[in-house]
């Protein structure tokens, strides 16, 4: 349902992502790991057209396009099509926890205000945040702030979610909730593809867990092969090192 074939991305004379081809089913929850500087959030962006690929074609669902070629109306259907957690949660400070998560429905969908308030009020039910709805970020824990992030993108109804290390800005005790809350969507089949380091994680939820390197994709497989019996030597050298 989203088939990613030979996208390149370049900066300058650096070749970014180097020809990634990967097929991703419908619920599937794929991990993304390697080294920093890897290409892994280029990946993302570039999925979501935050970045402009130079080459290669995208597939999401009944979008069809040559990345070199898109019009308006294709990105645009491409990033109603993908979802994206930042790290830094990137939420709007001077709207409440309900108005975050709205915002995308009445802007990008179209929604009427209260259909988004009310659909946003479901959300913060499914995130456990139905008691901060008029909270703004600041006043609002780590954890919390990026549970909202994730709201937004379940709001959203995407094909898929990005997620780029959601929990890599927040402090150790506000990381268990957001896995959590990550491992809901997981459950409920939620089509997800998850830069992170958290190898927990990556073991107990990924269905596939993907190794790159330099630009490529170097190896894939279920977690326990490619924990237990990697195949390629930077693979190992790569898992010796965070493990
Ligand atoms: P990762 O997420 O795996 O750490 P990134 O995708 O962030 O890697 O970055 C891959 C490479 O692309 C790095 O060398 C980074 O410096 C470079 N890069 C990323 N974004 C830009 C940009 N906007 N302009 C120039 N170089 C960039
Ligand atoms: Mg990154």
């Amino acid at each position: 349902m989203i088939k990613i074939s030979h996208l390149v991305k370049r900066f300058g004379n650096a070749t970014v992502l180097d020809g990634i081809d990967l097929d991703i089913e419908q619920g599937e929850i794929i991990v993304v790991i390697g080294p920093s500087g890897t290409g892994k959030s280029t990946l993302l962006r570039c999925l979501n057209f935050l970045e402009r690929p130079d080459a290669g074609r995208l597939i999401i669902g009944d979008l069809d396009v040559d990345v070199t070629r898109a019009s308006r109306a294709e990105v645009l259907a491409a990033r109603r099509r993908t979802a994206f957690v930042f790290q830094n949660y990137a939420l709007f400070a001077n709207k409440t926890a309900l108005e975050n998560i709205a915002e995308g429905l009445i802007v990008v969908n179209r929604w009427p205000k209260a259909k988004a308030h009310a659909r946003a009020r479901e959300i913060l039910q499914r995130i456990g945040l139905a008691d901060k709805a008029d909270a703004y970020p600041a006043s609002l824990s780590g954890g919390q702030q990026q549970r909202v992030g994730i709201g937004r993108a379940m709001a959203a109804q995407a094909e898929v979610i990005l997620f780029d290390e959601p929990t890599s800005s927040l402090d150790p005790e506000w990381v268990e909730e957001v896995l959590a809350l990550m491992k809901q969507l997981a459950r409920e089949r939620q089509t997800m593809l998850v830069v992170t380091h958290e190898m927990g994680f990556a073991r107990d939820v990924a269905d596939r867990v993907v190794f790159m390197d330099g630009g490529r994709i170097v190896e894939q497989g279920p977690p326990a092969q490619l924990f237990n019996a990697p195949r390629d030597p930077r693979t190992r050298d790569f898992l010796r090192k965070i493990l």
